[in-house]
């Protein structure tokens, strides 16, 4: 079994507690690797790093256009390694070898994206009001970022994260979920290979109470970029508030999905079918609520039904597999009992419904629809996290939106429509951060991502990503002569 380290200052160490926890492969249901069971002492001194870093190393002498090109090195060696991690992210959370495949393929492209930035973050020169004044703004790095990320998506939480704060000057303290941070140990190696000065990029691991809190609370943090649950969300927000903290927040959804009579009902069964069977269902744009329009309602029903039973479900490293393994016990005890309530609400389940038994492993559940659905129901309003999905009918446009915008969440939104107009108004309509017509589950580095409500709060990716890591200072200078203005009226 290996056992892992932290990264910090630019090297791997040792936890201060001298404990490691097991991490499991969710296929097989055994450890397969060892993670350093950090505490605060290990983020006392990954922080310090970090501020070093900031305040005297070379990583605070180097100019944008140098700290550019580190991230464009960085995305060719992720490039060039993207088989092995992705094979390592597969172990170690048990998405699909094909999916991450993909998404290793695509991942550098956040670095090219912000490192290209990295020398076009500007100032601006005010045409004053005043006389004889100078004033300009400058971007400054906002300070070390703690970057805290969920299971379902480790590596991807790295680029969206780190890419704009690197880009801004940052230096970060990245604290992965206990239950894959492997793929994030095995990446700081990537950061040390492509020339990052020390202590630019440091990995603590350990569980979220001892050392995501310790960052959280650590005086030398100056932000706090979070994906995870909405319950980790608010207390991170409350606990970082007390600090006066920045925080940027990517929590849960239970996005709506909306299919009108007038959509390509063959391209839109295959867009619903990805939207909630896709990972799994671990993600937090899962498209878990279906709402169709009344006329289509059956036949549509019935086609989803046969797409979701051809699903197969198996090992994730093997191509041909649709549905992987559960991530943690946690999670499948928590999907099993969702489809429990559901049928005790009266929603009449149509496929699945339960665990799938015979896999190794024993964290399988079976692609599941729920019809009868109504509104009010627990399995319409909160985040399963996992391959459930509740039909709910409309009969109007208004219906549909009201039934869409009727939630605490706002990540995403799914509209199948062939009318254009009404893609149109639906998109102005639906509370959501991220709207999709006629596809869904599509993200890129140019595209801002995040969510309104209790979705969270700020965008990652996307031009303006990068001022979540940024101060806007101002400058004023006077080049005033002669006597002094009366000193006790506002300049
Ligand atoms: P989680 O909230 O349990 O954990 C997320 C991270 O927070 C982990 O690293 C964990 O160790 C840490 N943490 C836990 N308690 C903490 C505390 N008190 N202080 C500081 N850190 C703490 O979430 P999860 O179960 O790992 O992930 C699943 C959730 O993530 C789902 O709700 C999903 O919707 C959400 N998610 C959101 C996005 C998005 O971009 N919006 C993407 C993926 C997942």
């Amino acid at each position: 079994m290996k056992t892992y380290q932290h990264f910090i200052d630019g090297r791997y160490v040792e936890p201060a507690s001298q404990r490691w926890m097991d991490t499991v492969d969710p296929y097989t249901g055994q450890p397969w690797a060892q993670i350093p069971q950090g505490d605060a002492r290990d983020v006392d001194r990954a922080v310090a790093a970090a501020r070093r870093a900031m305040r005297e190393g070379p990583w605070s002498r180097m100019t944008a256009t140098e700290r550019g090109k580190l991230m464009l090195r960085l995305a060719d060696l992720v490039e060039k390694n993207a088989q092995r991690l992705a094979e390592i992210e597969v172990r170690d959370n048990g998405k699909l070898l094909a999916e991450m495949q993909g998404q290793l393929r695509y991942h550098p492209e956040w670095w090219r994206y912000f490192g290209g930035l990295a020398d076009k973050i500007e100032g601006r020169v005010m045409p004053i009001d005043k006389p004889d004044v100078f004033a300009f703004t400058r971007q400054q790095p906002v300070g070390v970022v703690g970057a805290i990320t969920a299971w379902n998506s480790p590596l991807l939480f790295i680029a969206w994260k780190c890419a704009p704060a690197l880009a801004a000057g940052c230096a970060v303290v990245i604290k992965p979920s206990e239950f894959a941070s492997a793929s994030t140990l095995e990446y700081a190696e990537l950061t040390r290979e492509a020339g990052f000065p020390d202590g630019v990029f440091n990995v603590v691991a350990g569980l979220g109470h001892e050392v995501g809190s310790a960052l959280v609370d650590h005086p030398d943090v100056a932000k706090i970029t979070f994906t995870g649950s909405d319950a980790t969300g608010a207390r991170i927000y409350a606990q970082a508030a007390a600090k006066m903290k920045r925080v940027s927040l990517e929590l849960g959804g239970k996005s709506p999905n909306i299919v009108f009579e007038d959509a390509d009902l063959e391209q839109a069964a295959a867009g619903v079918v990805s939207g909630i069977f896709a990972a799994t269902g671990q993600t937090c744009i899962a498209g878990s609520r279906l709402l169709v329009q009344d006329s289509i309602r059956e036949q549509f029903t019935r086609r989803l039904v046969e797409l979701g039973a051809s699903a197969r479900k198996g090992n994730p490293m093997h191509a041909e597999t649709n549905i992987g393994p559960i991530t943690t016990p946690a999670q499948y005890r928590k999907v099993l009992e969702y489809m429990e309530i559901a049928k005790a609400e009266g929603a009449r389940c149509v496929l699945g419904g339960g665990a799938a038994g015979s896999l190794p492993g024993g964290q399988f559940v079976e692609p599941t629809i729920f019809v009868d659905v109504k509104p009010g129901m627990r399995i319409a309003r909160e985040e399963v996290f996992g391959p459930v999905l509740s039909i709910l009918g409309f009969e109007t446009e208004a219906d549909a939106v009201r039934m869409a915008n009727d939630t605490i969440y706002g990540l995403a939104a799914g509209v199948w429509t062939g009318d254009m107009g009404r893609a149109l108004r639906m998109s102005q309509a639906l509370e959501a951060g991220t709207v999709w017509v006629n596809t869904y589950r599509a993200v890129s580095y140019m595209m801002p991502f995040g969510g309104m409500k209790h979705s969270g709060l700020g965008r990652e990716s996307g031009i303006t990503a990068i001022d979540e890591y940024l101060e806007n200072k101002s400058t004023w200078i006077s080049y005033a002569r002669g006597a002094p203005a009366n000193p006790f009226v506002m300049r």
